[in-house]
C-alpha cells in the first residue's frame, strides 16, 4: 500500500509528488473517485476530524472500579490500539479523559485541573454509573459527586457498573461519530 519513496509518488506530467498514500489509506472517501488522476480534492476540516477521530490519545488515569475495565479495555484481549487509541502519560499530550470511577469532592478539583491541561479540542468519556449520575452512593454518598458533568463538560456516556470493556470501545465508537461530523476549530 505504502511505496518505497513513503507514499508519496511522482506522476509523469507532473513537477510535484502526488498524494497516492492518502489515496490509499481512505478508499471510501471522495478522494478515491480521484485516485487514476493522483490528485485529492477534500474539505480540510473532514480530513482534521478524520485524523482526529483515528488518533485519540486518553490519559492514562482511573478512579476506581471502573479503571479496571478500561485498563482491560486496552490489553491484548480487547486491543483498543487497533483504533488508534493510545494512553498517554501525561495530559499536555492527551485529548480525552476517561472518567472511570467514583467522582468524590476531594478528586473534582484535580479532575478539573487535569482537564484544563490537555490540548484542545479534547473530549470526555463518563464512564460507569458512579461518573455519570453518582451510582451507588446517589443517596447517601455525601462524599460523592453526582455526576462529573457537574464539573466537566462530557461528550459521551457509557452506561454499566462497571461497564465491560466492549462497552467503552462502542463510546469511543460513538465519540469518533461525533469528531467526524464536527466543524472546524478555528482559533
Ligand atoms: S460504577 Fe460501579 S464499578 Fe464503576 S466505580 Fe462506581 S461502583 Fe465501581
Amino acid at each position: 500500500m505504502i511505496s518505497p519513496s513513503g507514499g508519496l509518488e511522482r506522476l509523469p506530467g507532473y513537477g510535484r509528488y502526488s498524494f497516492k498514500r492518502i489515496v490509499a489509506m481512505t478508499p471510501s472517501t471522495p478522494a478515491d473517485k480521484t485516485a487514476d488522476t493522483g490528485i485529492v480534492l477534500w474539505h480540510s476540516d473532514e480530513l482534521l476530524n478524520w485524523s482526529r477521530a483515528s488518533s485519540l490519545w486518553p490519559l492514562t488515569f482511573g478512579l476506581a472500579c471502573c479503571a479496571i475495565e478500561m485498563m482491560q479495555s486496552m490489553a491484548s484481549s480487547y486491543d483498543l490500539e487497533r483504533f488508534g487509541i493510545f494512553p498517554r502519560p501525561s495530559p499536555r499530550q492527551s485529548d480525552i479523559m476517561i472518567i472511570s470511577g467514583t467522582v468524590t469532592y476531594k478528586m473534582a478539583d484535580r479532575i478539573k485541573r487535569l482537564y484544563e491541561q490537555m490540548a484542545e479540542p479534547r473530549y470526555v468519556i463518563s464512564m460507569g454509573s458512579c461518573s455519570n449520575c453518582g451510582g451507588p452512593y446517589w443517596q447517601h454518598g455525601y462524599h460523592v459527586v453526582k455526576g462529573v458533568d457537574k464539573i466537566i463538560p462530557v461528550d459521551v456516556y457509557v452506561p454499566g457498573c462497571p461497564p465491560r470493556p466492549e462497552a467503552l470501545i462502542d463510546g469511543f465508537l460513538k465519540l469518533q461519530e461525533k469528531i467526524r461530523a464536527e466543524k472546524p476549530h478555528l482559533p
